[in-house]
């Protein structure tokens, strides 16, 4: 399955190399939430991915949060991010299309100047490649995570999930 290969493979969010995204074009960051950017289940950042979203921020980069969990709009978080202009999609239901032409959208960026941000093959990255966008895998942040994703991660393993690594460099 060719179409679930990640562009880039990174050890976490702080080890993708966003210089290289951005001298290739890519204008907007997507990130995923759970076991990317937080925990499953607990629902805030902590100060150094605030810290990056600061620093991406200010470099330009558009950003937005696209989650399958149902984080709802009155959450803490998701109006934390909004006062910051970042906005977030929840209820996705990655890697269907539809949250992800929306969050492009928003963007408004086209899918090739957007790069998705994830721990999972089957929602991120090939809703991502679904959608046209750079897709870049990090490693889960812990292995909490529901029954639906546990069982997500054997046809991971079946498929062959790129090993990470430290720096970012092109799977194919
Ligand atoms: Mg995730």
């Amino acid at each position: 399955m060719r179409g679930i290969r990640p562009h880039y493979v990174a050890r976490s969010v702080y080890d993708v190399d966003y210089d290289s995204l951005l001298q290739d074009g890519v204008e907007a960051i997507v990130y995923d939430l759970e076991n990317t950017l937080c925990r499953w289940r607990v629902w805030e950042l902590d100060p150094p991915v605030w810290a990056l979203l600061r620093r991406l921020e200010a470099q330009g980069v558009g950003l937005a949060v696209l989650t399958n969990a149902s984080l709802p709009r009155s959450h803490t978080l998701t109006q934390t991010l909004a006062e910051r202009g970042i906005v977030v999609f929840g209820s996705a239901r990655k890697p269907l299309p539809g949250g992800f032409r929306a969050v492009l959208a928003r963007l408004r960026v086209p899918p090739h100047r957007a790069a998705m941000v994830g721990d999972q093959l089957l929602t991120d990255v090939l809703g991502g490649r679904w959608a046209g966008m750079v897709t870049v895998l990090v490693d889960p942040l812990s292995a909490e995570e529901s029954a639906f994703t546990k069982l997500n991660r054997q046809i991971e393993r079946l498929l062959g999930r790129p090993s990470p690594s430290r720096f970012l460099f092109r799977s194919g």
